[in-house]
């Protein structure tokens, strides 16, 4: 049984979610506020956290923070609307997802799928990442859609790749940044726009299909196209 666990301080929606998550067959644990939320993260395994942000004693990018110097649970934010600074933090941080409150159950519990499905130890570097038509191949560095070479600088491979290999997963201008020029990279964020322009020229744009998506305020995400 998968176990997730629930940080959060209001208790009637913690007490909502664990309800809804035990009729999906997860077991359950609960926690209404930061520093008790992140003992038991610490004592315990989950395979996933859900981590509200504003909470008492330790707010939810703290226990975050902390939680990641040791452990690579998923965890999914749940931020207030508007709270962009919060998403972006928190996805810089390490954060896997987030959901804005107000939300349907439904959209999180897809999400928690996703997320869950996501931590599947990674099969290699090398691993050919394939999206419908579109492939990209790391060790012969190369990228085509329906067998036909796309031509790509490097910037704009290892973009593509870092956007690939991290699928339904919302990824930051910081985080892009550092992927794909490194920590030490001290530009200008909207060099990632440049790029993402110029993957979709040649990718979205050449082939009618629509993979890179904008998150306004946050970054970008890439999705399998919708199969017609
Ligand atoms: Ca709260």
């Amino acid at each position: 049984m998968e176990r997730i666990l629930i940080v959060e301080d209001e208790e009637k929606l913690a007490r909502f979610l664990e309800l809804e998550l035990r009729h999906e067959g997860y077991g359950v644990e609960k926690a209404f506020d930061g520093r008790s939320g992140l003992e038991l993260a610490e004592s315990n395994t989950f395979d996933l956290i859900l981590l509200d942000v504003m909470l008492p004693q330790l707010s939810g990018l703290e226990v975050l923070r902390r939680l990641r110097r040791s452990s690579e649970t998923p965890v999914i934010m749940l931020t207030a609307r508007d709270a962009v600074m919060d998403k972006v933090t928190g996805l810089d941080m390490g954060a896997n997802d987030y959901i804005t409150k107000p939300f349907e159950i439904e959209e999180l519990l897809a999400r928690i799928r996703v997320a869950l499905r996501r931590h599947v130890p990674r099969t290699g570097a090398s691993e050919t990442l394939v999206s419908g038509r579109l492939t990209l191949d790391p060790a012969r560095h190369a990228v085509a859609y329906d067998g036909a070479p796309i031509s790509l600088t490097n910037r704009e491979f290892e973009l593509l790749r870092a956007l690939m290999a991290n699928r339904d997963i919302v990824l930051s201008r910081d985080r892009l940044l550092e992927e794909v020029w490194g920590y030490e990279y001290a530009g200008e964020t909207n060099v990632v726009d440049v790029y993402i322009r110029y993957l979709r020229q040649k990718i979205d744009d050449a082939y009618g299909v629509k993979l890179i998506h904008t998150i306004r305020g946050v970054g970008y995400v890439f999705r399998d196209a919708e199969v017609l």
